[in-house]
């Protein structure tokens, strides 16, 4: 039998499939621009077909991107849990919905086959409340589930696994800061393997400033806007989502590659939105290395993290205080792998993440119960 691992995203299906032990990756593929989950999996079904080699698919693994305050661990999908999952699926309103369609379309093709649901959310079950609560009054949390649940649990999860796993060390006893930077963006402190505090809050529009995303912001400006009749609520959430970042600040794209060529060319606000991409970082990491009361090692991860050394250059620049050098000519090497960038006292690698495969590696341990 061999595991099929599905992250159905806002407007793609990613699918990989692995060999029966969850380790080995025996193909990897994407549907992009899906209109119709179900054609989509047929379409991905259709690639994995000859990869199966006359097995059948014995489980299939679903990244869902929050299970809100109802789930922290990875389960069986059943008709009764997706009707749950459906009831807070406005807590992540682009990705849930394709999630559980994701879900359906695989329960339709593939009938009696087990299907198990891990949380980008779950990771970070571990944050204490002062990390996790707002500071409101605490019947938001306990009427609306108001509070920081955290998202990229699963690349996190991943990463200080995969450094624990290098350096030779168990992760208990760690103090780790890991960067997530892609189209969007977090960073977590990590203590003895375990989440103590995250960028991203109750939607993964929290915290650092993304491709499109803005990040932090203040509240009290959204009020302004939506009390004053300047912007309706939902067109809000648009800007905030889809229009802000660094495509609101560069007033150009989303794409770091865009805006270091641009940059590089004179344009302003591509200098901008790198600069304050790099400066939000910077603060995270100090703020954990407080929270942490310093740090063994600082992880790059995503496509910004593992391929823009720049970027890292300008987050790390200075830092030497606080024990984070870059060494310059490591910092430029590129590899598929996981490789050293520092040299001083914090350790800091780049570790390319490998989320399905955790995915896949979950969704083995949950159905053998
Ligand atoms: P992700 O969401 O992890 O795929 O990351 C997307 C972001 O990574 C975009 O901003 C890309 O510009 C950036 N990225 C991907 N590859 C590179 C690269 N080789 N150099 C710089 N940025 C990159």
């Amino acid at each position: 039998m061999k595991i099929l691992v599905l992250n159905a995203g806002s407007s793609s299906l990613k699918f990989d499939l692995f060999d029966s032990e969850g380790e080995r990756r025996l193909l990897r593929g994407s549907i992009d621009r899906v209109a119709d989950m179900q054609t989509a999996f047929a379409a991905a079904y259709a690639r994995i077909a000859p990869a199966l080699a006359g097995e059948t698919v014995g489980a299939v693994g679903h990244r869902f991107v929050t299970g809100g305050p109802l789930f922290t661990e990875p389960l069986l999908l059943t008709p009764g849990i997706a009707a749950q999952l459906e009831g807070i699926s406005g807590m992540a309103p682009l990705h849930m919905p394709r999630n559980l369609a994701a879900y359906e379309a695989a329960a339709a093709k593939l009938p009696g086959v087990s299907q198990v649901a891990v949380f980008d959310t779950a990771f970070h079950s571990s944050m204490p409340p002062v990390a996790s609560l707002y500071a409101i009054p605490q019947r938001f949390g306990q009427d609306y589930g108001i509070r920081k649940y955290g998202f990229h649990g699963i690349s996190h999860r991943y990463v200080s696994s995969k450094y624990a796993e290098l350096r030779g060390v168990p992760l208990a006893g760690l103090r780790l800061i890991a960067c997530h930077l892609g189209n969007g963006c977090s960073a977590v402190a990590i203590r003895n393997g375990r989440s103590i505090d995250t960028s991203m809050g109750f939607t993964p529009l929290e915290g650092l400033i993304m491709g499109t995303r803005c990040g932090d912001i203040d509240a009290g400006a959204l009020l302004h806007l939506i009390i004053r009749g300047a912007h309706d609520p939902v067109e809000l959430e648009k800007v905030l989502n889809s229009q802000s970042g660094l495509l609101g600040l560069s007033g150009l794209s989303n794409d770091m590659r865009d805006l270091h060529k641009a940059a590089a060319e004179g344009h302003a606000g591509a200098r901008l939105a790198i600069d304050s991409f790099c400066y939000r970082v910077r603060k995270y990491i100090g703020s954990y290395l407080a929270a942490l009361n310093g740090a063994d090692a600082l992880l790059f991860t995503g496509g910004i993290g593992e391929n823009d050394a720049a970027v890292r250059a300008q987050i790390c620049e200075g830092l030497s205080a606080l024990g984070i050098v870059l060494h310059p000519a490591a910092n430029q090497t590129r590899k598929p792998e996981a490789f050293p960038i520092g040299s001083g006292p914090v350790d800091v690698w780049v570790i390319p993440t490998d989320e399905e495969l955790l995915i896949a590696r979950d969704t083995l341990a949950c159905i053998a119960g």
